[in-house]
């Protein structure tokens, strides 16, 4: 299992990088540990954050994504490691010196003030005056596609549109790094899909100034939206990739589990990972070098796909996901019981527990 301390994604270069550094990472975790008591929360974490890529922390619920987030913004000290944003130490600066900000996921607007007031809330705050207040908050309502509500309360909006203030609230005030912690999770799943897409894109269009550290248990979501994904596990970093690589190459059973669905098997005394999806039903009379042979226990027709579960002949339950491409519910429940034989490429086997690869390019 690959821990926290040998995750860094890019090689440390070893010397501090001046504040005017434009390639210093826009985030930079060293060897960070945060506990509550008896709880630890985050342990020896080390992660590096690119400028303007959307980087998302998935894991399941306690696994730390809170607890990083609120140390990257200072709502928490570390008790120990270091914290760099743009290449400044910030570890001991409070929050309201960090170029951050952070969209929570209750939102947090001020329900007795119009949408106007809330989104220039932190203009004021900086002593901005009225007119260019106006005139930066409705820019940023604009940025989020959300024109023509300014005088609403938050009660008067629906969730969708609430959520659009809270990132309008959070982007007028030009943070370089926005820390979003599970922004759609109020959201049912249809309005979150297509939040998910606008969020992307308007991070796309912000992707020069502002770089966005999402934080999320739902890995379509983080597949979805993410340039890269680190996939946590217990308060420890297990992988950090595009989400290709942590789809395809998973380093562990934890993230092959967690991200997708997929077969762990035995193959020649190592552990292998087949996705559902690359594993061929071969047609009756049909046969292949390799080929594994088994029989069909379950069959589940979903519409657009179908998934079987074969039982090989080494007693192995295979999923197997085929596409409902010229077949139909009729005839593909048909399928239970009867003998067949499975194939995949070689390179869709994926090798687990070895050691996330350093070098990127
Ligand atoms: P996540 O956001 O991934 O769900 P958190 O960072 O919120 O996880 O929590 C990580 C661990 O720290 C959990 O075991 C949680 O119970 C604990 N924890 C978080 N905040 C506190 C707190 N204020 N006091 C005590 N324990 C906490
Ligand atoms: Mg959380």
């Amino acid at each position: 299992m690959v821990t926290g301390g040998g995750t860094t994604i890019d090689a440390p270069s070893g010397r501090p990088s001046p504040p005017e550094d434009e390639t210093a990472p826009a985030v930079r975790l060293t060897g960070v540990r945060k506990s509550y008591g008896p709880v630890v929360a985050i342990e020896d974490l080390s992660m590096e954050v690119r400028p303007g890529e959307f980087f998302t922390m998935l894991g399941p619920s306690g696994s730390g994504k809170t607890t990083t987030l609120r140390v990257i913004a200072g709502f928490e000290p570390a008790d120990t490691g270091r914290v760099e944003l743009h290449g400044l130490e910030v570890t001991g600066t409070p929050p309201y010196e960090r170029p951050v900000n952070t969209v929570f996921q209750d939102y947090a607007l001020f329900p007795h003030m119009s949408v106007l007031d809330n989104v220039a809330y932190g203009l004021r705050v900086k002593g901005v005056g009225r007119r260019e207040r106006a005139e930066q908050a409705a820019a940023a309502l604009a940025m989020v596609r959300l024109p023509g509500v300014e005088g609403r309360r938050p009660a008067q909006l629906s969730g969708g549109q609430r959520q659009r203030v809270a990132l309008a609230r959070a982007i007028v005030n030009r943070p370089r790094v926005l820390l979003l912690d599970e922004p759609l999770g109020a959201l049912d799943l249809k309005l979150r899909q297509e939040m998910q897409l606008e969020l992307k894109a308007i991070q796309r269009e912000l992707s020069e100034r502002i770089t966005f550290v999402y934080v999320t248990h739902d890995q379509d979501e983080a597949l979805t939206m993410s340039d890269r994904i680190a996939v946590f596990s217990n308060g420890r970093l297990e992988q950090v990739g595009t989400p290709g690589e942590i789809y395809e190459r998973p380093v562990n059973e934890f993230v092959a589990g967690f991200v997708g669905t997929s077969n762990v098997l035995e193959r020649d005394g190592r552990r292998v990972m087949v996705r559902p999806e690359k594993i061929r039903l071969l047609a009756p009379g049909e046969d292949a070098p390799g080929a594994v042979r088994g029989v069909v226990r379950e069959v589940a027709y979903l519409g657009s796909v179908t998934r079987y579960v074969v039982e090989s002949e080494r007693g192995e339950k295979i999923v197997v996901l085929r596409q409902n491409l010229d077949t139909s519910a009729e005839r593909v429940l048909q399928e239970r019981g009867r003998e067949v034989r499975l194939e995949w490429r070689p390179e869709d086997a994926s090798v687990l527990d070895h050691k996330q690869q350093e070098a990127e390019a």
